[in-house]
């Protein structure tokens, strides 16, 4: 839409100005990592975080959520719409890009209410990533290390100043009335551009192929003997999925008043990596596998999301990398699958 300058003086304000009409969340530190919460003022905001423990998928997409409450008296159940208006300032650009597959994911085929109620009181500031965040992601190679859209507002660190690029109305409105903020100039646009001729060289690529050819290589990698090495290791722990922002599993469960008289319907986090997962009638268990389930796993991150909507599932901040004790890895994995052609580990398991 535009492109507009705010000075970095300005952020307390802007804050304090977004925080009248709804909740501000944002990355802040805490126990020597960072973590999204709630912003009450400028000082509690870092926006030259290097990642977060958990994605902000969660305020979209809560680990765990009411549905709705029933009362056994024969009234209808009611349903908790609990969405608040909130602004998620300082995403970087692949969790950004996380939220586009959840949009598809959410949006298509069954239309999740309490998402979309949640998606559409939300406005969307991400930030660009001027350096990697950790020596595990590999966002260049999966290409999300930057956005053209998905956006309200994106931020660009110059210095003193933000630039900022204004993707929608929504986004327009949060600087309504700011003092300070300006129309960009062709200064400014040069600034930009050199910051991000700069940016590039700064990020490795780590994977070892085009991503574009990560579908067909796992097409060719179902008999992998790799699948079983990783079960071996694997300790079906579930941190890989709890941290990774393009996961979306979920168990729903009730839970009844010890009366009897009331209860609630929620949903909570669930994982493909824990034994119990496709455990389903008679104790049958579908995928009990370690090394089945870290196959799914990586298929469902590298092809199935693709087939199914058209968008890799990772988007390469590797958050589960640092997560996994044993060292399991997307980058380690895919490249080791590539390799092997030579190597021979496409080779079917005895
Ligand atoms: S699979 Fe790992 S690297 Fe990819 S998006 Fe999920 S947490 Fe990030
Ligand atoms: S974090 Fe590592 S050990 Fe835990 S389930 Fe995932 S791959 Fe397995």
């Amino acid at each position: 839409m535009s492109f507009k300058v705010i000075p970095k003086a300005a952020l307390p304000d802007w804050i304090e100005q977004m925080r009248r009409s709804q909740r501000v969340v944002g990355p802040k530190p805490l126990h020597g990592q960072h973590v999204f919460g709630e912003i009450h003022g400028a000082a509690e905001i870092d926006l030259d975080y290097p990642t977060t423990v958990i994605p902000p998928k969660k305020y979209l997409f809560p680990q765990q959520e009411d549905l709705l409450t029933y009362k056994l008296d024969g009234s209808a159940p009611s349903v908790v719409q609990d969405a608040e208006p909130t602004v998620v300032l300082g995403l970087h650009t692949c969790d950004l890009h996380a939220l586009h597959l959840l949009d598809r994911v959410f949006e298509k085929t069954h239309v999740d209410q309490p998402y979309m109620a949640r998606r559409a009181k939300t406005t969307l500031v991400s930030i660009e990533c001027l350096r990697p965040c950790m020596s595990h992601s590999f966002c260049k190679s999966m290409g999300t290390l930057s956005v053209t859209d998905g956006f309200d507002l994106h931020l660009t660190d110059l210095g003193d100043d933000y630039g900022v690029d204004v993707g929608t109305p929504k986004g327009a409105a949060l600087l309504d009335g700011l003092k300070g903020v300006r129309e960009a100039t062709g200064d400014d646009r040069q600034r930009v551009n050199r910051i991000m001729t700069e940016k590039w060289p700064r990020f490795p690529l780590r994977l070892e192929f085009d991503v574009t050819e990560l579908p067909s290589l796992l097409s060719v990698s179902y008999d992998s003997k790799l699948w079983d090495e990783l079960g071996e290791r694997c300790l079906a722990c579930a941190m890989c999925t709890n941290v990774c922002p393009t996961c979306y599993c979920f168990n729903v469960a009730d839970e009844v008043e010890l009366t009897l008289t009331a209860g609630k319907r929620y949903r909570v986090w669930d994982s493909c990596q824990l034994d119990k997962f496709a455990t389903v009638a008679d104790g049958h268990n579908f995928r009990a596998k370690r090394g089945a389930r870290q196959r799914h796993r990586f298929f469902r991150k590298g092809k199935y999301q693709t087939d199914a909507f058209g968008l890799l599932g990772c988007v390469g901040c590797g958050r589960c990398a640092q997560a996994c004790l044993v060292d399991i890895t997307p980058v380690d994995t895919w490249n080791e699958l590539h390799r092997p052609a030579t190597e021979g580990t496409k080779e079917a398991a005895a």
